[in-house]
């Protein structure tokens, strides 16, 4: 058989740990024997992220932006034990946190689909993606723990010197202060990659805020979506007869509750934080979730939404048998294959992402699985496998399905 040609690499950003061996068994198994994989790769591992400096981080994220997609392994975001382990010159940033903010993106995470691991939600019937903004808000506030008595005043000084003034509170007591910000720039840019992922994906976009209460701050974001709707998008989404929903948060959670799904739920930052964990767990795995950072130019770079899996890979190291699970790992890089293929007018790319997913859920269907899944699925007469058992399965339905 032919292996499918490329045109345009794809930037492959390589990982940590178990994560990493799962890498390496995919691309073995799954990929090289069907594609002429055409990678730009960078080593964002631990060890050469501080042999580099980080510069490597940022290389990789140039290289996203040159080509356009990128498929990206967990990596180690390293706190003082991780300095430690690895004799790290410095507590190197969170790679996701520097590529995000290079790309300045937008995450989506969509649950993966199989008969046998059931939502929480009877009534969920297609994935809902939700659509995290990733900037501000209470993640760069600034906080005062009032000491007592006196007058708190919200104060912004232009740079003419002019200022503006808003009475918070005359305390009377002690008490706590907290004051946030968002841009413009940043909010449109969150619109755009909502929009744009509705149109690519041809699903309903939901979009929620408490603009009632915060009749300025969230107003904002629910006036910046709906201009960009009405000037760049209303015609696409009628074209694709598909919608775009406003409504206020708490109505919002009410709705998706009872709802089916098969929608994108974009949701300001801290909201994204408490409502996709919310959402992914219910859907039943981390390991069962699709990550994806879209950029408002759009650039698209894939992973998986779970960490390196760090006590597999020590039980790994130790020679003993692991059963991790491999499917979000195998998902970022049919995403990328997929829109590869898309961009560059290449079908059989195209159609492998199709088959490799759909080998997937096959093998799981069929009662193969890793551990993880043996115990929360619905199916009898489950099978579990180990790491690369599992990877080898879905070789075999591949390979089954070509013949
Ligand atoms: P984690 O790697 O997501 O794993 C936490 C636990 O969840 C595992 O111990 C395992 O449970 C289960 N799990 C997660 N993924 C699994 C999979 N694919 N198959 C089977 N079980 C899975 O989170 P962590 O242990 O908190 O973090 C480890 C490292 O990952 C950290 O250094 C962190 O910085 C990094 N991290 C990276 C990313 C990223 O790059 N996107 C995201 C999050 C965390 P059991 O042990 O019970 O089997
Ligand atoms: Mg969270």
């Amino acid at each position: 058989m032919d292996r499918i040609q490329m045109k345009t690499p794809l930037v492959e950003m390589d990982g940590d740990e178990m994560t990493r061996i799962l890498w390496q068994m995919i691309k073995e198994e799954l990929l090289l024997p069907y594609i002429d994989l055409k990678t730009e790769y960078y080593d964002l591992g631990l060890m050469h992220r501080n042999e580099t400096d980080d510069q490597v981080t940022v290389d990789s994220a140039n290289a996203a932006m040159k080509y356009g997609v990128a498929v990206k392994c967990a990596t180690i975001t390293p706190n003082a034990a991780r300095v430690k382990e690895y004799g790290l010159k410095e507590m190197w940033k969170s790679p996701n946190g520097t590529i995000r903010a290079m790309l300045d993106g937008t995450v989506f995470r969509a649950p993966i689909l199989v008969k046998g691991i059931e939502p929480c939600v009877r009534n969920w019937e297609k994935p809902i993606t939700l659509a995290r903004h990733a900037y501000g808000d209470v993640y760069k506030n600034a906080e005062i723990r009032v000491p007592g008595p006196g007058r708190a005043e919200l104060v912004f000084t232009g740079e003419d010197g002019a200022q503006i003034r808003e009475l918070i509170h005359e305390f009377q007591g002690a008490g706590i202060l907290q004051g946030m910000h968002n841009t413009e720039k940043s909010i449109s840019s969150f619109a755009r990659a909502c929009f744009n992922y509705a149109v690519d994906t041809k699903q309903d976009l939901w979009f929620a805020t408490k603009d009632t209460i915060s009749k300025k701050y969230d107003h904002t974001f629910k006036d910046i979506f709906q201009e960009i709707y009405e000037a760049e998008y209303r015609e696409k989404f009628e074209a694709l007869g598909i919608t775009y929903f406003y409504t206020l948060i708490d109505d919002a959670v009410a709705r998706v509750m009872k709802a089916k799904g098969g929608f994108i739920w974009a949701c300001k930052n801290y909201d994204g934080d408490v409502m996709s964990d919310m959402v992914s767990s219910a859907f039943g795995s981390l390991a069962m979730m699709t990550s994806v950072l879209v950029s408002p130019t759009g650039v698209y770079e894939y992973e998986a939404a779970h960490g390196t899996v760090q006590r597999h890979y020590y039980k790994y190291l130790k020679g003993e048998e692991t059963s991790t699970n491999s499917v979000a790992t195998i998902f970022a890089w049919t995403g990328a294959l997929r829109k590869r293929g898309e961009l560059d007018g290449i079908a059989e790319l195209t159609a492998f992402a199709d088959r490799l997913e759909k080998a997937v859920t096959d093998t799981i269907e069929s009662g193969k699985m890793t551990k993880d899944l043996a115990l929360i699925t619905s199916l009898e007469n489950v099978t579990v496998l180990n790491s690369r058992d599992f990877i080898r399965a879905v070789r075999d339905a591949m390979d089954g399905a070509c013949s």
